[in-house]
């Protein structure tokens, strides 16, 4: 049976109020609820692996803030550190010991950069390292994927157009036709599409960005063979190779992506997980690549608040829980138990669910399909299905990203008991979806 919907009225009076300062209520567009049912819910509080909103509802949290909170919310070695750096300012301008720290901290346990530095959101790293492959190669020309999100710098909000290589059609008003003609826009999983665009823009291509693990248009999994393919392709042709690992770094393993195909890329980026739930990106790669970055090299990138000390103490405390023994494993065996046991029921319903999972990152797709490793193989009328699901789940105190294109996450402050509890609402909620 569906669940009467929870009391929203304190949200909604916020977000009238909200709509009257903000574009459509919200400083960034997802938290609108647009594809779900409902006013937004305002949060007021998180702990652990919950949150509750300004109506005192309690959620079980799935989102984690789109994915920087991997030791859930409010963790007391995040909130110790914040709160005795800050007891000393907030900002100099000036370096850091902290700085120095976070770096050694990263870069100490990570056999794939050599250097990094640090920006404040992943927006910004990523078109820094787009930047510094430009400046690098003496090129223009970026290659990026159809499904792939790399934050929204004027070169990347970017769309396909129709043919197998094109260029790009901007996704945005605003962007400039000039700057979407210098990306190439190609489908994931393709390798003529690949070697088609390396033919036809032969020299000219600075860099291939990448999501190494595209988890922001759905979960399409690529496949070893594929990442080993482009990167040999970038190499052949002089073409710096990006993992954008602004999701997948510090989430699939310490050492990301890279880390998990053991594939050596050109530049990374990083944001969310960095920097414990406080604005920080990085962009990291060889010392040779990366003293081409000012003030050594001859590539401008700034940044008034980067490497901020308040921001810097939040990536320390948790880069530092990441690094314990065993912290990963009892990660991803928490959630290949809880994937494996909703993909259990499902089959056994006979409900076209496919749960798509790596590391602590889960998606539902509504599909019957063994694999999606494309954005085109998305059934946009199956988005209907997961509307429904979140409505159901939101009524039994689960809180999932309000959009089926998004990807779930699980923290380490899930415990066995919260996952019991979310099994049974989305079991219960499954039911009533596919009654
Ligand atoms: C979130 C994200 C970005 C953008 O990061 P912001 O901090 O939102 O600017 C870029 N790339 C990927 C892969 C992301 O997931």
């Amino acid at each position: 049976m569906s669940k009467p919907d929870i009391s929203r009225a304190k949200s909604a009076a916020l977000y009238e109020k909200a709509k009257t300062y903000f574009p459509g209520g919200v400083n960034s567009p997802v938290r609108a609820f647009k594809s779900v049912y409902g006013t937004p819910l305002f949060i007021e509080k998180g702990d652990g692996s919950h949150i509750w909103d300004a109506d005192g509802n309690e959620f079980i949290d799935f989102c984690c803030s789109w994915g920087p909170l991997i030791l859930g919310h409010n963790h007391a070695a995040v909130r110790e550190k914040v709160t005795e750096v800050m007891q000393k300012g907030m900002s100099f301008g000036a370096p850091t010991a902290l700085e120095n720290e976070l770096a050694e901290l990263i870069l100490s346990n990570n056999r794939f950069i050599q250097k990094i530095r640090f920006v404040s959101s992943g927006t910004e790293a990523v078109m820094s390292a787009i930047r510094l492959a430009r400046g690098y190669t003496k090129r223009d020309k970026v290659l990026k994927f159809e499904g792939c999100y790399h934050g929204h710098s004027d070169s990347l909000l970017v769309k396909a157009g129709s043919g197998l290589v094109t260029f790009g059609e901007t996704s945005s008003a605003g962007v400039p036709k000039a700057f979407a003609d210098e990306t190439i826009v190609v489908s994931l999983d393709d390798k003529k599409a690949l070697q088609e665009a390396f033919e036809e823009f032969k020299g000219q291509i600075a860099a291939v960005i990448i999501e190494p693990v595209p988890a922001n248009n759905g979960l399409l999994l690529q496949t070893q063979d594929y990442l080993d393919h482009l990167r040999q392709l970038c190499t052949e042709n002089g073409t710096m190779l990006i993992f954008d690992e602004v999701i997948s770094g510090f989430r699939v393993g310490f050492e990301g992506a890279a880390g998990y195909y053991g594939i050596q890329p050109d530049i990374i980026t990083y944001g969310k997980i960095i920097g414990g739930g406080l604005p920080v990106g990085a962009y990291g790669a060889s010392a040779e690549v990366m003293d081409h970055v000012s003030p050594v090299g001859s590539v401008y990138q700034a940044g008034t608040l980067s490497g901020n000390p308040v921001a810097m103490a939040a990536g320390i405390a948790q880069i530092g829980e990441l690094l314990k023994p065993g912290f990963y494993d009892s990660l991803h065996a928490k959630t290949a138990g809880f994937v494996n046991d909703i993909q259990h029921f499902v089959d056994e319903r006979g409900y076209t669910v496919k749960i798509f999972t790596i590391g602590s990152i889960f998606w539902f797709a509504f599909t019957d399909q063994e694999s999606i490793t494309t954005a085109e193989q998305i059934d946009p009328n199956s988005m209907i299905r997961f509307k429904e699901m979140h409505r159901e789940l939101i009524n039994r105190g689960i809180y999932l990203g309000p959009s089926g294109y998004e990807v779930g996450f699980i923290s380490a402050a899930h415990t066995s008991t919260d996952l019991e509890t979310t099994k049974t609402a989305i079991f219960d909620s499954l039911d009533i979806v596919f009654k």
